[in-house]
């Protein structure tokens, strides 16, 4: 059976060519690019062009990019960072939707004494700009705030957030793991101080990852020890995968175009086809401006779950809009912070596309969700009523 991959904000394919040139950092040139002879030197000059390749993605300064191993590790550090550079202030902002990569360290500074605030969104995922001003104040330290939605592929307005934040003199860092290689990005024009980005959600590999932090903004670094990323993350660097991520922000800012025409006009298709075929479906973040790739669809009167193993039976791959939490299926929290309804928040599944993704894939889904859907609701009893009342 072919799958059909639809699950590209879990994580994604690396490219061939990716692949291709992280290769020879394992088993030839494996050398330690701190070592002075020349075998760990031309390591080195490959993690400098990596660095090179990574910051013109981003329209940022070489020197501006610090390496470490995930999403999670950057974003941690920054909040951190901002913390420890900023004694004196004691006020986190954040949101609702953010990954947990962001609220788990954020909630846990809550319970150290930390005033942590949580903006809200509404039913279409958006943030309202004045509930922000309105909290922002003199003891923010650090304003965190996702780019883009890993759920709904939902794009917050960074720069009009940045220029509230900066008005009070808070740092500014964005999760923009989802964003990265989905939408153009330009630092050197940019409100943001610090972003945070991962390397398997670009067609690189995982467990690699990279900090952006603005020049001149103050920085306290995570991992402590060995001098390497010029002291700002300690510890041996991951030297495939740096390689790997620098030739997937090479490729991805080839690959801009096609995400945002090709990619985006299939995940339109999808989208319009489920609706055309489905009834009781709705687009979560449908309203709102979106990541090309992205689309989380409610199908009312059904678990996602039940939906997932029948999909996947079918070889193909998307994932729900439930967290399973100690044996008892809640819908994410992403979407109950939309308000979506509780019959819509359990039927809510992620299609997510890439550049991988094909016209005939997209025909395959749209040929099987719909029979699934209709098996599911005759299933269940509330789907049952639904469907007998025509
Ligand atoms: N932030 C967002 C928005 C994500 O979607 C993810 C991964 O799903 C992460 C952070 C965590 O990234 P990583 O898996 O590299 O730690």
């Amino acid at each position: 059976m072919k799958e059909i991959y639809a699950d590209n904000n879990a994580t994604t394919r690396v490219d061939e060519a990716v692949f291709e040139e992280m290769r020879p950092y394992f088993c030839e040139l494996y050398g330690n690019p701190s070592s002075m002879h020349f075998f760990g030197g031309q390591v080195q000059r490959k993690i400098n062009e990596a660095r090179n390749r990574t910051a013109a993605l981003l329209g940022a300064h070489p020197e501006e990019i610090i390496f470490n191993a995930c999403g999670t590790e950057g974003n941690n550090t920054a909040i951190r960072s901002a913390l420890e550079a900023f004694p004196e202030r004691r006020h986190i902002i954040t949101t609702r939707v953010e990954h947990p990569a962001v609220l788990t360290p954020c909630r846990n500074l809550a319970k150290k004494g930390y005033r942590v605030t949580e903006l809200s969104v509404d039913g279409e995922g958006r943030l309202s700009l004045d509930e922000l001003r309105a909290a922002v104040d003199e003891d923010t330290a650090i304003v965190s705030i996702m780019y883009a939605n890993n759920e709904t592929g939902v794009v917050f307005p960074i720069e009009e957030i940045g220029a509230i934040v900066k008005e009070k003199g808070a740092l500014f860092h964005t999760d923009a793991v989802q964003a990265v290689g989905k939408i153009p990005l330009n630092m050197a024009e940019s409100t943001v101080d610090m972003l945070s980005l991962s390397g398997h959600k670009l067609h690189a590999s995982k467990g690699v990852g990279a900090l952006y932090v603005r020049k001149g903004v103050p920085f306290r670094p995570f991992m402590v020890g060995g001098h390497q990323e010029r002291s700002r993350r300690a510890g041996t660097e991951n030297t495939a995968g740096i390689i790997a991520l620098g030739k997937a922000c090479e490729l991805a800012g080839q690959y801009l175009e096609d995400e945002n025409s090709r990619v985006r006009a299939m995940r339109d298709r999808l989208e319009a086809e489920i609706l055309r075929l489905i009834p009781n479906v709705r687009v979560n973040g449908g309203a709102a401006q979106r990541l090309p790739n992205t689309c989380s669809v409610a199908f009312e009167y059904v678990e996602g779950e039940a939906i997932l193993l029948l999909m996947s039976e079918k070889g193909i791959c998307a994932s729900s809009g439930s967290a399973c939490t100690s044996g008892s299926l809640e819908p994410s929290h992403v979407l109950r912070a939309m308000g979506v309804p509780f019959t819509c928040a359990h039927g809510s599944i992620r299609f997510s596309l890439s550049r991988y993704t094909t016209d005939q894939d997209i025909d395959t889904i749209i040929r099987e969700i719909v029979p699934i859907i209709q098996h599911l609701r005759e299933l269940s009893p509330f789907g049952r009523e639904f469907l007998a009342k025509g």
